[in-house]
């Protein structure tokens, strides 16, 4: 079993994995960067190291440093989160080559993986439906036309290393198809390094369900169902749940048996997810995600399985500790995400300091945060303040008590999307569980609604404001509790 292991991010993420490390008796290590020198994940390791700077870049995404670090701490084993150097091949090899291991797949699977052109190749080998589509990488105009032509308007172009929701360019017909392969190809050389780009039949009016599995590194993979991320805004993930309410045991058996042949057929360990788009009782896979996944607490409430533990101990060379029949799902689950942003500014990022913060509680409610009173969320990465999640017996109980939860929340200082949440989990057609990626766009009483909600709040909120704006006390105090909590204060191995 590892003795040390370090963790490669930040926030709440970083928090969670130790919460694991801390349960399994292992120490864990953090990296920080400048700005987060007193935040929540710098207290909560046993040994905490700088990385000098503020940008991913030099911090985070700084696999030179970390890997220095790595060495200095002697830790055994890296545990990258999601996001940052979580899905990335170097930082993988890095660690193999150090005799460091890495929590994740293989270097290989996840260079593999991270290539949705090969990916898609290698499901289509292992017998897994994919969407329709070219076979490799498209440079060629005519090539383009031809499979569009194949396929059928409309289509979808996106960048084989993309990710994040990012540069995906939806063509109706021939006359589009140019110019959207050279801004296709443009965005993924700016944002993912390299120009190669593929294209996909557009499915019409999809749901997007994924499925988690875990692998061991003696061939055993179980799947533990799949979590409904169909709620999203321009590709991104708002609000998940699982079980999907499309779902039943037979098709849940049939397409988790599909995703674990995948997995088996690259060879994988680690915890992964197999995405799909689904229509009209169609699953076409769309691509896998080497790593734990923000939206895994879902699937952790219905299954009662701790699967950053899970992934710890496999890593570890354990044998899985579950078998695929032992696999209950119990009850439903949905999540929100908390994100410090504007959703009456384009949901604009809106860093700033927490003035006030008070998460919610009771049966059924689960808070992972990064955050505490008067904490300061950087403008340097991603806005998440938390992420809520509860679990009920029902759908419907699920989302009345979201409900119950949201209007819990009280968070003072910067703007954030929960009125918008409220919003969506008021609207008949989410209530009633029929709808397609396209839900956020076509509603458009969204925005109004949630206007409305912020409106009623706003002589609460100015209330609160002023209270809270009496600050300098209050605030030595909050970071006083915050500190004794975690022993130390200032961080541990400052140099
Ligand atoms: P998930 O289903 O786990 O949300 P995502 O693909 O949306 O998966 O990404 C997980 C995390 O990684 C998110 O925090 C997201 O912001 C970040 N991320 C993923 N791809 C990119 C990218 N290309 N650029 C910036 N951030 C990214
Ligand atoms: P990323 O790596 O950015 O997460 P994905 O391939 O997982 O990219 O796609 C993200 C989202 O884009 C999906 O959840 C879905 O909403 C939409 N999408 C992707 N491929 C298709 C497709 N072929 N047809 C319709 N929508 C798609
Ligand atoms: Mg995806």
């Amino acid at each position: 079993m590892f003795r040390k292991v370090l963790v490669a991010n930040r926030s709440e993420i970083a928090v969670r994995v130790m919460r694991a490390l801390r349960e399994l008796g292992i120490r864990s290590v953090a990296i920080y960067s400048d700005v987060d020198a007193h935040a929540i994940h710098t207290y909560y390791a046993d040994e905490a190291y700088p990385l000098e700077g503020n940008s991913p870049k030099d911090t985070y995404l700084n696999i030179k440093k970390i890997m220095e670090i790595a060495r200095k701490a002697q830790v055994d084993a890296i545990h990258p989160g999601y996001g940052f150097l979580a899905e990335n091949p170097s930082f993988a090899y890095a660690c193999e080559k150090e005799g460091i291991v890495f929590v994740g797949p293989s270097s290989r699977v996840i260079e593999l993986m991270g290539n949705k052109i090969a990916a898609r190749q290698a499901m289509k080998r292992a017998g897994v439906p994919v969407v329709p589509g070219s076979d490799g990488e498209i440079t060629e105009l005519n090539e383009a036309l031809k499979i569009a032509e194949e396929v059928g308007y409309p289509v979808i172009i996106k960048a084989a290393f993309g990710g994040g929701g990012i540069g995906m360019q939806i063509v109706r017909n021939a006359q589009e198809l140019e110019k959207a392969m050279r801004q296709a190809t443009s965005v993924a050389l700016s944002a993912f390094g390299n120009p190669s780009i593929f294209i996909e039949k557009y499915v019409a009016n999809p749901r997007h369900i994924e499925f988690q599995i875990i692998a061991d590194r003696y061939g055993n993979v179980i799947h533990l169902g799949e979590r409904e991320c169909t709620i999203q805004r321009r590709h991104q993930k708002i609000l998940e749940e699982s079980p999907s309410p499309v779902m039943d045991e037979s098709l849940r058996e049939k397409i988790g048996a599909i995703a674990v042949r995948a997995a088996q057929a690259l060879g994988y360990t680690n915890t992964g997810t197999v995405e799909f788009i689904y229509s009209d009782g169609h699953f076409y896979f769309i691509e896998m995600n080497t790593r734990i996944q923000v939206e895994h607490p879902v699937t952790e409430m219905v299954t009662g399985i701790d699967i950053v533990r899970e992934q710890i101990l496999v890593a570890a060379g354990e044998p899985l500790s579950i078998k695929q029949e032992e696999v209950v799902i119990r009850g439903h689950a949905i999540e929100c995400r908390i994100n410090a942003e504007d959703p009456f500014n384009n949901f604009a990022p809106s860093p700033g300091k927490l003035l006030g913060y008070r998460s919610p509680g009771g049966i059924g409610v689960r808070v992972d945060s990064g955050v505490f009173t008067s904490y300061t969320i950087p403008p340097f990465y991603d806005p998440m303040i938390s992420k809520l999640v509860v679990w009920g017996r029902t759908r419907e109980e699920a989302i009345e008590r979201m409900q119950r939860a949201l209007y819990e929340y009280i968070i003072v200082g910067p703007k954030t999307n929960i009125p918008f949440l409220k919003a969506v989990l008021a609207n008949e057609r989410f209530r009633s569980g029929s709808f397609t990626t396209h839900f956020v766009s076509e509603e458009s009483s969204l925005i109004p609604e949630a206007a409305r909600i912020l409106a009623e709040e706003l002589p609460l909120q100015e209330r609160l404001q002023k209270i809270f704006r009496v600050e300098s006390k209050a605030t030595a105090a909050a970071v006083a509790v915050q500190s004794f909590l975690y022993h130390h204060y200032p961080a541990k191995n400052e140099e």
